[in-house]
């Protein structure tokens, strides 16, 4: 619960927490006021915040009286165990061991607050930093220290990692080094200072250094600097002992000399990498493309070195000798793979079928990994899953962002023991998902296509179960409070989830509602919508004080029942926004003044007056009727001008493939506002919860959420089309011209008259042949689909996105939003049953029950038809029939009317007959002629 400020500042000796909600109040306040300073401020882990949160009941949403756990020390859960001065105090600024974090997660507070905490819960770490305010109010720092690799050479060489804040002064670093050296090595010294090395990555420097008994080309540091502005591989420690520095400088005639025949020896033998990305190496594809021949490669690079045009950073100080990629195994496969899984790219390459040296093969646009089927078989029958685990833990520890280490990936997922490795917790291969860009992703979405229908499908079932089972033992906790390393681990799921699930997008083989995981519906136990929703909204407000981890990142994975009742939430969400801002100017309802008689007209005039507020709650009156709208009216509205604006008498809509849906007809002449009224008729009964009787086809709904169109979506449009298309698409000899005749045109019946329309310029003058077909089909589909219908679904669009607007709605893809406003397929009786509401009868009576008895009988055609008489519509809403709030009322007494029904209300009027068998006769009759028929 929220508490306000009022309440807060009221004293209440009772309430063992005011004292610190107030003050981390003020605290939150306080920041947020300062502008263009620096401030010297804490770090507190957003895990703590959280569970101090739940402790003193300041978290919204959350019931009181739940068992409280108290936080433990503060930043607990930070700690690390990297760290190199190991006798320096643990919680000294520079000597900080802690794990990295990210923005969202911690929040600053001032040193009063963290008094307060430290006094009462123990502080296990404290974080100063000094943070920098811009002009509005953004703090910028950075929390984790700057990790600076040092070296120093006292008795026996040492390295390590040296964690330094940024802003920090090298001259005081040398300070606190001074001490620290002295309580590492027991050794006096007089005097330090700092090496940075230039040029070189440090293992190369490193050696350089002992070659030359310690002296060597670097570079002393301004001391007045701080160390964020050194990006330096290596910063070496220089001592004074005994009056005499550790290191020399190295002659520069002779540095210069060591530079030239490093960079030669590279540029003419190559580092011994199978492919190397530096410049200047013979192992790099690029360059050794070019071909110098030694005299050639030596003019060319003291031209470079005269002009002083290499760019160090780039040139290859690589060692490894890294094995080549094998094509032909001989010998122990599991030993020789082993050793080749320290080299992701010679890995990645061994199983790429007809490689021979060619690099064509495996360039970036050849989204074919052309694998070697035989070969991977083969290795698939001598591993398990201790051999793969190992082979993982190789690629992903050698690995390098490139296509070689996708490649990696895609071969691993062919090991059918991969399934055994997605139950351990503890995975590389997880961990190397959530580093990968969003280039490789696509990728290897890309290259799952080629993986057996039997890996993708059982894989993607294991990690859906997987995380079922996590999310079930967390909801059955006091307390949902997903740790870091938790929330770590679902993450790293889902992002390898989704590269499946995208895969999926390219080639379906799999309904996307197997995607979704239930579990995460019931998460938490209590107001799991609210708290997943306020997840996010501080998301997407990038509010990282609240927010914490939501999985409306990956949409595709929740349950859709459960995405709606986010999407109510930020609907209502927008409404009262848009209602507390209106107050002043604007109705805070939407309302419209309907003529019965003319509906589509006084809709059309209500809805564009610019003084209306469409996100506000709708609310109709019809003109010269009383009655106040609680939600029927609104139906009745959308009822009647759904009713009226699809009639085909209208001529907006034709049917098409069979009279199963409509079509826009772009022979319409209407207003093109017609069709934009239709689009903000969509908006507005999703905003209001209504479902739409619409038979429109799916392809609409994509169009709408922007999704492109496919082949596939002519199906449901024009099966003929469709079939027509698909029989080209596949004949396979070359008298296409004199089978099928066709040229670069279709032809359309439009009134009485058949008019053809050219699909390129000069279309009818081009025969469609073997060659051409591709992309006659291809302007086919897009003619159908989209062209021909541009204008009026355009209108129709902007309709609809006038209206809609928000966050909610982004979670749903096109087929999503079709469900949201026309309903879904299945029929379960026994959630309406469970749900109707009796208006003259009693549940319990045997004439209620045998009326239930002779639905149940029904096969799923003829109770459909049952609901279409019931509520004008065949199609069950989102969330079930138990969602209908459907009514049977007692509609007299014995007589030989029918039964009937008031649609727009989900009212069955059902009268008393004298016999169950006469009830069941006037039932078969009313739904046997439900069309027209009964409908008042
Ligand atoms: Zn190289």
């Amino acid at each position: 619960m929220n508490k306000n400020l009022l309440d807060l500042l009221r004293y209440d000796d009772e309430d063992p927490f005011e004292k610190e909600i107030v003050l981390y109040y003020q605290t939150r306040k306080s920041l947020k006021a300062i502008k263009n300073q620096s401030q010297e401020l804490y770090v507190v882990s957003k895990q703590w915040l959280r569970q101090w949160k739940y402790y003193v009941e300041y978290i919204e949403g959350i019931a009181p009286n739940q068992h409280r756990d108290k936080p433990g020390a503060l930043n607990s859960d930070l700690l690390s165990n990297e760290n190199f001065l190991l006798k320096y105090p643990r919680d000294h600024a520079f000597n900080q061991k802690i794990i990295k974090l990210q923005p969202e997660d911690y929040v600053l507070v001032n040193k009063q607050m963290i008094d307060v905490w430290e006094n009462v819960y123990g502080a296990e770490l404290k974080i100063l930093r000094l943070v920098q305010f811009n002009q509005q109010g953004v703090p910028s720092l950075n929390v984790n220290l700057l990790r600076q690799p040092v070296y120093i050479n006292v008795q026996n060489p040492k390295r390590g990692i040296l964690q330094v804040d940024e802003n920090c002064i090298i001259k005081y670093w040398i300070q606190l080094l001074f001490v620290a050296v002295k309580n590492e090595f027991q050794i006096n010294v007089e005097k330090i200072r700092l090496w940075k090395h230039k040029h070189f990555q440090a293992d190369y420097a490193i050696k350089q250094l002992e070659e030359h008994q310690g002296r060597f080309n670097g570079e002393i540091l301004d001391e007045n600097l701080t160390v964020g502005f050194y990006k330096t591989d290596l910063i070496i420690i220089d001592i004074k002992i005994n009056g005499k520095w550790q290191y020399d400088y190295i002659d520069m005639k002779i540095a210069f000399s060591q530079q030239f025949k490093h960079i030669y020896e590279k540029a003419y033998k190559g580092c011994g990498k199978f492919i190397c990305d530096k410049n200047y190496c013979y192992s790099n594809p690029i360059f050794s493309q070019i071909g110098f021949d030694k005299k050639t490669l030596q003019q060319f690079l003291i031209e470079q070195f005269k002009e002083e045009t290499i760019d160090w950073n780039t040139v290859c100080w690589n060692q490894v000798i890294e094995q080549k990629p094998i094509q032909q195994f001989e010998g122990d496969i599991v030993v020789t793979l082993s050793a080749l899984s320290n080299f992701p790219n010679s890995f990645g390459a061994s199983f790429i079928l007809n490689f021979n040296n060619c690099y064509d093969v495996i360039n970036y646009n050849n989204l074919n990994p052309e694998l070697n089927l035989q070969t991977i078989q083969q290795v698939n029958n001598v591993i398990n899953v201790k051999i793969l685990s190992q082979w993982v833990d190789n690629l992903v520890q050698n690995k390098k962002q490139n296509i070689y280490f996708v490649r990696s990936i895609i071969i691993i997922m062919h090991f059918k023991c991969f399934n055994d490795l997605l139950h351990q917790e503890q995975n590389r291969m997880l961990e190397a998902f959530l580093t990968l860009n969003a280039e490789d992703k696509e990728l290897l979405a890309n290259y799952l296509i080629i993986l057996p229908d039997e890996y993708y499908i059982r894989y993607i079932q294991t990690i859906i179960e997987i995380l079922g089972i996590f999310l079930k033992k967390e909801s059955m906790k006091q307390i949902q409070l997903l740790k870091k390393t938790e929330i770590q681990y679902v993450q790293q799921m889902l992002e390898l989830l989704q590269v499946f699930y995208k895969s999926n997008i390219i080639v379906k083989r799999l309904n996307p509602t197997k995607f979704q995981i239930v579990e995460i519906a019931k998460l938490y136990p209590k107001y799991g919508d609210q708290l997943e929703y306020f997840q996010f909204d501080s998301y997407n407000k990038k509010d990282l004080e609240k927010y914490y981890f939501t999985f409306c990142q990956y949409p595709w994975v929740i349950p859709l029942e459960f995405k709606s009742e986010i999407l109510a939430i930020d609907s209502r969400m927008n409404q009262k926004s848009q209602y507390e801002s209106s107050l002043m100017f604007f109705q805070p309802y939407l309302k419209l003044q309907i003529d019965r008689n003319d509906v589509v007209r006084s809709a059309l005039e209500a809805l564009s007056r610019d003084d209306i507020n469409l996100k506000a709650k709708l609310q109709i009156i019809f003109q010269g009727e009383q009655g106040i709208d609680q939600g029927g009216l609104a139906r009745e509205f959308f009822c009647l001008l759904t009713q009226k604006l699809f009639d085909l008498n209208f001529g907006m809509f034709v049917p098409k493939n069979n009279n199963s849906i409509l079509w826009f007809n772009k022979y319409n002449m209407e207003m093109p506002i017609k069709y934009e009224l239709i689009g903000m008729i969509l908006g507005l009964a999703l905003y209001n919860q209504v479902y739409l009787d619409l038979q429109f086809p799916q392809v609409i709904f994509k169009k709408l959420m922007n999704e492109p169109t496919c082949f596939e979506d002519l199906k449901e449009l024009d099966l003929e089309v469709y079939k027509g298309l698909n029989t080209l698409a596949e004949y396979e000899q070359d008298n296409i011209e004199d089978t099928f005749a066709l040229n670069f045109t279709i032809t359309e019946a439009v009134w009485d008259d058949i008019i053809a329309v050219e699909l390129l310029p000069n279309g009818s003058q081009i025969l469609v042949n073997q060659k051409n077909k591709h992309e006659y089909i291809k302007l086919c589909i897009n003619y159908y689909l989209n062209e021909s219908i541009k204008i009026p679904f355009n209108s129709f669009k902007k309709g609809f996105w006038t209206v809609v607007e928000g966050n909610g709605i982004k979670l749903f893809s096109g087929s999503e939003l079709q469900q949201l406003i026309v309903g879904q397929k299945h029929i379960d009786l026994q959630e309406l049953e469970d749900t109707t509401e009796y208006n003259g009868f009693d549940k319990n009576s045997e004439y209620i029950r045998s009326f239930w008895g002779f639905l149940r009988s029904l096969n799923e055609e003829q109770q459909k038809r049952f609901l279409f008489f019931c509520t004008g519509s065949d199609r069950i809403p989102v969330g079930g029939l138990k969602s209908l709030k459907f009514q049977i009322q007692k509609h007299g007494e014995n007589s030989e009317q029918l039964p009937s029904a008031h649609t727009c209300f989900n009212v069955f009027l059902l009268p008393q007959y004298d016999s169950i068998e006469k009830m069941i006769m006037k039932l078969q009759i009313a739904l046997q002629n439900c069309e027209g028929f009964g409908l008042l």
